[in-house]
């Protein structure tokens, strides 16, 4: 049994790593940069995701929202590779299918994902996060403590100036506040250069004001990269200002501008009935 499982492995693995499916850059030519269809994920017989199907255009700043248990965050593990689904299409660009990758071939392809906690490595400083997490990706090249090339210093002091943490550089990320954090690991994210990224209730936690940073944070995203925010923020929601899915059973209930589905019966009915 465990060397049937194991020769199973080894011929998934061989086709995932030669297949065409991993192998090439993002193919953006029909403009969307994330397609699932039909995706269906089921628990002991419980389906978290039930025929699931959504597009996301390569530029977009979508919002998913939906009642807890909707299968938000069951998405996102079926897009990283964490999860399979028992049926249908993940597509990353035209040509490279997630559900035939790996977890780390699905993040070299440019997709970063970032958790609820921010997991930042408090002892080191904030530059130094960004360092280490700009050399996760080439240690095969370099080693840990080499010195930065001229390039890479402007590429960490660009990024510290997008998540407004340009004046703490020096400082041990362990005395940030919560929301300081939570840009500190974005911004790690960013040092991978993603093409999408998929974000889980970022501002929970944070203050008001630290909301409003992330929302504009965010919006200067849009654009060079593709952004799926999964938030119950309905103000952060609405100053993102981009198209709305509303997740039920698994499932797209609603699709459309805050407003509109805000306003529909049956989006009213799961927030209200739950
Ligand atoms: P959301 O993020 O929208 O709150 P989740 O995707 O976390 O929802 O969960 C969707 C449903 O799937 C929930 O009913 C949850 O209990 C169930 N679920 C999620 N992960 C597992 C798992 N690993 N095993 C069993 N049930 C799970
Ligand atoms: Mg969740």
């Amino acid at each position: 049994m465990i060397a049937t499982m194991q020769t199973i492995d080894a011929q998934w693995e061989s086709e995932a790593t030669t297949g065409h499916v991993v192998s090439g850059e993002l193919d953006l030519t029909h403009k969307v940069i994330l397609y699932l269809d039909d995706i269906t994920v089921s628990f002991d017989g419980f389906k978290a995701l039930n025929n699931l199907s959504l597009a996301i255009d390569a530029g977009e700043l979508r919002c998913i929202i939906g009642p807890n248990g909707a299968g938000k965050t069951t998405m996102m593990d079926v897009i990283t590779g964490k999860t399979r689904p028992d049926t249908g299409t993940a597509f990353f660009g035209q040509t490279m299918d997630l559900t035939r990758m790996t977890e780390p071939q699905i993040a070299h392809a440019g997709i970063g994902r970032k958790f609820q906690k921010p997991t930042v490595f408090e002892k080191h400083t904030v530059f130094e996060n960004l360092e280490l997490a700009m050399k996760a990706d080439k240690r095969v090249r370099r080693a840990l403590f080499a010195r930065l090339s001229g390039e890479e210093r402007d590429r960490i002091a660009e990024v510290l100036k997008r998540i407004r943490l340009d004046r703490h550089a020096d400082r041990v990320a362990g005395l940030l506040s919560h929301g300081q954090k939570q840009w500190l690991e974005i911004g790690m994210l960013l040092m991978q250069e993603p093409r999408l990224l998929l974000l889980d209730e970022p501002v929970a936690g944070m203050t008001d004001e630290e909301t409003e940073r992330t929302a504009e944070l965010f919006v200067s995203l849009a654009g060079e990269h593709s952004l799926v925010v999964v938030e119950h923020d309905m103000s952060f929601v609405g100053a993102l200002g981009g198209k709305v899915t509303v997740l039920c059973d698994g499932a797209v209930l609603a699709e459309g501008d805050l407003a509109t589905v805000q306003a529909d019966p049956r989006v009213i009915e799961v927030y209200l009935g739950r």
